[in-house]
């Protein structure tokens, strides 16, 4: 299947930068949300990311107003049904997921593939939220996705070959480069990724080092571009602590102990750089 049109649902964060990657690489995008302000700001961020992008000698104001013409905002579901593949980039709750899902599965064409953005609900269990879990499956991309070159594809239980196939070839063309991945809470960055953050903060809790020494010791040896625990910071500490007791809980196995440290910076609040304090202070 060529994928010509992809249909987007949200606007935010995620959903504004997989329009921009698509748009720049020539594919129509439909994108939607659930109301007009949100799909204006979404667009205008398309826009102001492009114009930084100008600045910086990496795109033409002709380059950037034929991306803003293939960017389509709208507040209607019914825009969708003009694309081949829908990604779904709402707001973290399978509840509020499966809602959507539900819907558009009933208003799109059978051929239509649908993906979903998540980072930690399972794609097998989104997917039987449709009739179609054969043409659904997991597109994550990383934040923020203009930058980032990496798209995991989950396929769950029953997604196709020929689902992941032309997902794979779409993820390519936007100039990303893919990775298949089995459904697992997870998927295979953030399953590395979160323990070893958890893991640098028993370090510091046991005061084997500095957090500075810590994040030094990191970014020199490991080739890092920033420390853990300065990521942890960027990450949301809260975050951090949820993704660790959904793998405890998931896996049952306790090498997933969330490190006490980090529970009691997240009960005192101090989640980060948006709380102004984590590990560090901003
Ligand atoms: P966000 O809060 O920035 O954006 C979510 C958007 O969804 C909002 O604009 C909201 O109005 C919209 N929305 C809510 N209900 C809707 C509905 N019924 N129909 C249409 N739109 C609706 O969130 P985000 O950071 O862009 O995250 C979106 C998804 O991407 C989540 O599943 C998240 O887990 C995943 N994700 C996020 C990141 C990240 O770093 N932010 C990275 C990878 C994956």
């Amino acid at each position: 299947m060529d994928i010509q049109t992809v249909g987007i649902i949200g606007a935010g964060t995620m959903g504004n930068g997989i329009a921009q990657a698509c748009a720049v690489s020539g594919i129509r995008v439909v994108m939607v949300d659930i109301a007009q302000a949100a799909v204006d700001k979404g667009v205008a961020t398309i826009s102001g990311s492009l114009d930084r992008l100008i600045k910086k000698d990496k795109l033409t104001e002709a380059q950037k107003a034929d991306a803003l013409k293939l960017v389509q905002g709208s507040t209607n579901y019914e825009d969708l049904k003009a694309a081949q593949l829908v990604i779904e980039a709402a707001t973290e709750n399978h509840g509020l997921k499966t809602k959507i899902l539900q819907q558009i599965d009933a208003l799109l064409g059978p051929e239509v593939i649908i993906a979903s953005n998540t980072s930690s609900i399972s794609i097998t269990q989104l997917a039987a939220d449709t009739k179609r879990p054969d043409r659904f499956i997991g597109m994550h991309f990383f934040n923020p996705v203009p930058m980032m070159a990496l798209v995991e594809l989950i396929r769950g239980y029953l997604t196709s070959d020929a689902t992941h196939d032309a997902v794979k070839a779409l993820a390519l063309k936007l100039g990303k480069s893919p990775i298949t991945v089995k459904n697992a809470p997870g998927f295979v960055v953030n399953r590395i990724l979160v323990p070893m953050i958890n893991e640098a903060f028993f370090v510091l809790a046991e005061g084997l080092a500095t957090a500075e020494d810590i994040d030094a010791g990191m970014k020199l040896g490991c080739n890092q571009p920033i420390g853990p625990l300065a990521l942890a910071d960027m990450i949301g500490l809260d975050v951090c602590l949820a993704v660790m007791e959904v793998y405890l809980e998931e896996f049952g196995d306790s090498k997933y102990r969330p490190c006490p440290l980090l529970k009691e910076m997240v009960a005192a609040g101090q989640l980060g750089r948006k709380t102004g304090r984590g590990v560090y202070t901003y």
